[in-house]
């Protein structure tokens, strides 16, 4: 059920006379209560959150104005934001007249509730600057970067991180538009997910510039990126921000922008946010890709020179409609984000790649899904089911695991394959369509499947609801095999048992070398490694994903060439994926392990996101020791 309380009450178009801004509506079911926020939207809400910041490189911290529209019921005397480390200086309204505040009790996770005492205001204006520790903020050094002349600053808003540098509800069922001014040192540049508004102002040493998001978004989806960065086009709507050092690569790497797009809308309807700009980010990035609107964040480690893992665009393109455009309305449902955007990423490479490409990807897929139900204890495990049941003790980032992604997407593939594709695609359009701009739950998701698509038998066969509700993965899920995979996995077999290097197909697809790899058993005799190693270069190469999937191997085996590429690898980079199980391995290799993961993590700690640095923490123990 879709209420969109206060909206339907007070119209679509909130009284200001500065904006008129589209208001989202709000979900009010008891599934659609955030227990990650502190916001009470039913009684007061943020509808545009406009900024004016300046980034201070030497104090790392943004200070500032954030101007908040509140639209409040009758008789609401307050509003609740999400505050985590602010150091408020004053809040006014918009005649400066000071307004009541206070801020609560701090909780480690979701930091404190910040309660403005209205006095009728419909707009309040706050001045604050972010901590120097805040958590979505990280601020690098020039050695940290690709250039090493120049600082560079990212934000990483999900899930719940954005409230440490902006005064708002962080609540992914509050849709709010936005729009900013954010005042850099001149040699730098301020890019955000956004349209940009004119050019920048430039006064002495720093330059101001603009960005407005016109369209209702979650506000963990409010990014900024400073640096030394510049822009080369792909195509009229297209292209790549990197830092100079690393653009003619990116730019040749992500080069098919307008492709992607074009390959996107031919399956599920038009790209609503105007721009599609890919920013490649400093190594440390904690993630593959995040999908801001308008300006992608995504890691150099997929850049492997061949266009050969560009499926990580497929998937933070895809998120345009999945996540962006319809969004999971608490953490609960965050498979409603990553499952539909990692099936709709497969039908992207299907159409741009061929099935070949796409069955080879959603096979890997399959065995990470099998991995992480593993990971979470087995298929009984209450981690394994899509709608998850987070409550208020628990980090949202704990539900983030591999079973949203892939068993989102092979539910998605199981209704697929009862409905048959084009009855489907066109469900699935129209649902993209109905839903836009809207916050949606698991129970929305199939009370709207059962009545637009699926006859009362189809979601028996299918069992829509043990799929959301139920641990484990169902006996009907399709599981795509790769045509390609079976002559792989004999391969590797062969090799497993003293079979020729001849016989290793070591210049195949990077999908089919990775597999390749995971396939081969865990214990292998150094000269085995040796002749792989020797042959194909995996112990150096730049490809990260198969460098991941040798190292894996390596370490496994105390293979002792892997002791520097290890180093260098988890030096160089600082993507989760790749760092946490790679620490992991070593720290179930018993002494000598334990003494390399620790020796690597003291010199790579410091270049890594919170994010990373929080769960390698964890792994290796490093708070109880240090
Ligand atoms: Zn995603």
């Amino acid at each position: 059920m879709r209420i969109p309380a206060l909206a339907t009450a007070l119209g679509l178009v909130l009284a200001s006379p500065a904006v008129a801004q589209t208001i989202a509506p709000i979900l009010t079911t008891p599934d659609a209560h955030d227990p990650h926020s502190y916001a009470r939207p039913a009684e007061a809400r943020v509808t545009h959150v406009a900024l004016d910041l300046a980034a201070d490189f030497d104090t790392h911290v943004i200070r500032g104005i954030a101007t908040l529209d509140i639209l409040a019921a009758p008789g609401a005397k307050q509003v609740v934001l999400d505050d985590n480390g602010l150091k408020i200086v004053n809040i006014t309204d918009a005649a400066g007249k000071p307004l009541p505040y206070l801020v609560g009790a701090v909780d480690k996770i979701h930091g404190a509730p910040l309660t403005v005492t209205l006095n009728g205001a419909k707009t309040i204006r706050i001045a604050y600057a972010s901590s120097p520790d805040a958590k979505a903020l990280q601020w690098l050094t020039p050695a940290q970067t690709a250039g090493k002349t120049q600082p560079f600053l990212f934000s990483q808003g999900e899930a719940i991180l954005n409230r440490s540098w902006i005064p708002t509800q962080d609540s992914p069922g509050i849709r709010q538009t936005w729009e900013a001014k954010i005042a850099v040192p001149k040699q730098l540049t301020a890019v955000m997910s956004g349209l940009a508004t004119g050019k920048p102002a430039c006064v002495a040493d720093r330059c101001t510039f603009q960005y407005k998001m016109d369209k209702p978004v979650a506000p963990y989806l409010i990014a900024l990126a400073v640096g030394d960065i510049a822009f080369k086009s792909t195509g009229p709507r297209t292209g790549i921000w990197a830092e100079p050092a690393t653009l003619p690569k990116a730019a040749y790497e992500f080069g098919e922008l307008e492709k992607f797009v074009a390959a996107a809308e031919g399956l599920y309807g038009p790209y609503r946010w105007g721009r599609y700009d890919v920013l490649v980010l400093p190594p440390s990035f904690p993630f593959g890709g995040m999908e801001n609107p308008t300006l992608t964040f995504a890691t150099p480690t997929a850049i492997a020179g061949d266009r050969s893992l560009v499926s990580l665009i497929a998937h933070e393109l895809a998120h345009s409609w999945s996540g962006n455009l319809v969004t999971n309305a608490t953490w609960d449902d965050f498979w409603l984000n990553e499952g539909f955007t990692s099936y709709f990423e497969n039908r992207i490479m299907e159409a741009l790649y061929g099935k070949r490409r796409a069955d080879m990807e959603a096979d890997l897929a399959w065995t990470d899904m099998l991995a992480a139900v593993k990971d979470a204890g087995g298929p009984a495990a209450k981690d394994t089911q899509l709608h998850l049941d987070l409550d208020a003790s628990r980090d949202p980032d704990d539900g983030m695991t591999q079973i949203a992604y892939d068993k989102g997407a092979a539910f998605l593939r199981t209704i697929e394959k009862q409905v048959g594709r084009a009855r489907w695609d066109a469900y699935l359009r129209s649902y993209f369509d109905r839903h836009a701009f809207q916050p949606q739950t698991s129970a929305g998701f199939l009370a709207d499947l059962k009545s637009k698509l699926l006859t009362p038998a189809e979601a028996k066969t299918i069992g829509v609801d043990a799929w959301v509700y139920s641990p484990g993965i169902p006996a009907n899920a399709v599981h795509v095999t790769s045509a390609a995979f079976p002559a792989v996995d004999a391969a590797a077999k062969a090799y497993a048992a003293g079979g020729p290097v001849s016989g290793v197909p070591g210049k195949a697809t990077t999908q089919e070398i990775t597999r390749f790899i995971t396939q081969l058993p865990r214990k292998l005799p150094t000269e085995r490694l040796k002749a792989l190693d020797t042959a194909f270069g995996w112990n150096t190469t730049g490809n990260a994903e198969i460098r991941f999937a040798w190292l894996q191997l390596a370490l496994a085996n105390h293979y002792a060439p892997a002791d520097a590429s290890a180093e260098q690898f988890l030096t160089s980079q600082g993507r989760r994926k790749f760092v946490a199980p790679l620490f992991q391995q070593m720290m179930d290799s018993g002494d000598w392990g334990h003494k390399l993961a620790m020796d690597i993590y003291g010199k790579a700690r410091p270049g890594y996101h919170a994010v990373t640095q929080v769960t390698v923490d964890r792994i290796t123990g490093w708070k109880l020791m240090n």
